[in-house]
């Protein structure tokens, strides 16, 4: 099975989820799409779950996505990282197990209503540059 590239914008846990959800959508694109390499459309999705991590406002504290009250995701991209989750989650326990419980941690974790200021990773790396 072809590995899903990391990502070339994240760091720390958020590289770890992107990661992740990567297994994810291979693992359902597979299934579903053309049986072997990632497909346009689900790249795309990994595209946008990228851009989404990246400016997720808790950044690095940032809860499991169902737990999260903030829907940064398109109605029609929801729609389909639903499919995905669904077909994938359970599977991702035989596939990659490490990854998989880290997940199960994560939604078990508390986190803050409100995002603190200023911690996404997009806020980090623009002040990267900066200094
Ligand atoms: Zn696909």
């Amino acid at each position: 099975m072809k590995k899903p590239p990391a990502s070339q914008l994240l760091t720390g846990s958020l590289e770890t989820e992107f990661l992740t959800v990567s297994h994810m959508v291979y693992l359902y694109c597979q299934k579903h799409h053309q049986g072997t390499a990632i497909c346009e459309q689900c790249q795309a999705l990994l595209n946008y779950a990228e851009v989404r991590l990246d400016r997720c406002p808790y950044g690095e504290s940032k809860p499991a996505c169902n737990q999260c009250p903030i829907s940064c995701y398109k109605p029609e991209q929801k729609a389909e990282m639903k499919a995905v989750m669904r077909y994938a989650g359970p599977r991702m326990l035989l596939h990659h197990p490490i990854l998989a419980i880290r997940h199960l941690v994560k939604e078990r974790k508390a986190f803050p209503k409100k995002p603190p200021v200023g911690v996404s990773n997009r806020a980090k790396r623009k002040s990267k540059i900066k200094n």
